[in-house]
């Protein structure tokens, strides 16, 4: 990142109020409402920033609206349309009037992320390893490649592949979505819309998001047992657009199960894809990543106040996110097992119009769905369900 923004602590026993491990949405979330507040924070990460980071980069108005600063420098693109089809037919167009979500390049965009933290009092370093995690009754210590960390609370923001979450031997439930993406070096099309193709892949769909220059082409997949290749990329974006080639081929997994996470007790939280918050139905993890992060922090700052229970804080505030998980969870059961009904059912006027105006107003689906159920049916939804 550059000496302003790190240090360095080879060595020595360091302290802090929080340490954050991962630097991505969620870690960043998290440690800027910290920080902000005026709690001493080291943000660790792996890589130094900017850094590559495999991911289609559709933050949608929702994630949007979440983060706590205006992020335009770093969009490339603001679309305000969903082109859905089912194996590549049946194309339908879903418009609306306002965006519905903003094009990122995750470089930048995290590299964004990380500076305004850094701005807002966090200290950022970079660590290769974490050996081992000691929980003790008032601290959590790591033991690193560069000496000894200590803090009275512990985030993990590591990811899928989390560290954290391993060490501490927490949340055994874990699930794993795939992910293959590519580049097509290739202006976009006119229509600039996202592109969803269903049906194409067991559990999951192929998408063309349009880039400031270029366009970006994947498959995912919610199921772990569903395999996706390079050439099923490859072969995806020549039967969807044509040549050239996508490049720049790579495929990493998503953090999924997170409906089943319980915080338990002591002083470690998992936040975004380490604690499987990747919205089954979509593949939509940012959203979730920086609202987990900022109520991990919400958690830890009243702990550290108060002294109560961070992980019970946490609990309560992990319940609207994992509400959206578990109805996505359900909704992708059927979607997935009969891609084309559920996209005639998606480009019906009664799913469609509440669908887009909800997405263009930065709802989470399950609010999309009481106020849909309650507008066209005229019931009321079942009391004691809140909207988040
Ligand atoms: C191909 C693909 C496309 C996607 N497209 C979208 C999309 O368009 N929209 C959307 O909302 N979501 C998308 N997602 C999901 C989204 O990328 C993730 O949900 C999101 O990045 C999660 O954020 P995070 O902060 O939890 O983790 P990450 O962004 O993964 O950040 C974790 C950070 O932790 C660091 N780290 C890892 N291990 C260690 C360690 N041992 N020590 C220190 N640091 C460590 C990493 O270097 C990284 O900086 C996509 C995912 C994939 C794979």
């Amino acid at each position: 990142m550059g000496n302003e923004t790190s240090f360095s602590y080879k060595g020595a026993l360091l302290t802090a109020d929080v340490v954050i491990v991962g630097a991505g949405p969620s870690g960043c979330s998290a440690a800027y409402d910290l920080a902000i507040k005026g709690f001493r924070v080291l943000l660790l990460d792996r890589t130094d920033f900017p850094r590559k980071k495999t991911c289609a980069g559709g933050l949608t108005i929702k994630a949007a609206r979440a983060l706590r600063y205006p992020f335009a420098p770093v969009i490339q693109r603001t679309v305000c349309n969903l082109s859905v089809s089912c194996r590549m037919r049946h194309r339908k167009l879903l418009k609306s009037i306002d965006p519905i979500c903003h094009m990122v390049e995750r470089s930048a965009f995290d590299f964004f992320c990380l500076k305004k933290t850094v701005a807002a009092g966090a200290c950022f370093a970079v660590v290769k390893r974490i050996d081992r995690i000691v929980e003790g009754h008032r601290t959590v210590s790591l033991v690193t490649d560069c000496g000894l960390i200590r803090s009275r609370f512990l985030i993990g923001a590591d990811g899928v592949n989390s560290r954290i979450r391993r060490l501490t031997a927490r949340f055994p439930e874990f699930q794993r979505g795939f992910a293959v993406e590519g580049i097509l070096d290739r202006a976009p099309s006119k229509d600039l819309s996202m592109g969803f193709d269903f049906g194409r892949v067991s559990g999951g769909y192929g998408w063309v998001f349009p880039k400031e220059s270029h366009m970006n082409v994947g498959l995912y997949t919610s199921r772990s047992d569903v395999k996706i290749t390079r050439q099923d990329l490859v072969e995806y974006a020549l039967g969807r657009i044509g040549r050239p080639m996508p490049t720049r081929i790579t495929g990493y997994p998503l953090g999924m199960g997170g409906w089943r996470y319980r915080p338990g007790r002591g002083r470690v939280l998992l936040v975004g894809d380490a604690a499987g918050l990747v919205d089954p139905l979509l593949g939509e993890g940012l959203y979730h990543a920086i609202i987990s992060g900022q109520r991990a922090a919400a958690a830890v700052a009243v702990a550290m106040d108060t002294g109560s229970d961070a992980c019970k804080a946490y609990a309560n505030g992990m319940m609207p996110i994992q509400r959206n998980l578990l109805f996505s969870q359900s909704a992708s059961a059927f979607f997935y097992r009969l891609p084309r009904m559920g996209l005639l059912l998606v480009a019906s006027p009664p799913v469609r119009i509440p669908l887009m105006t909800g997405f263009s107003r930065g709802m989470p689906l399950l609010d999309i769905f009481i106020k849909a159920y309650r507008f066209w049916f005229g019931l009321s939804v079942p009391a004691g369900r809140k909207q988040n």
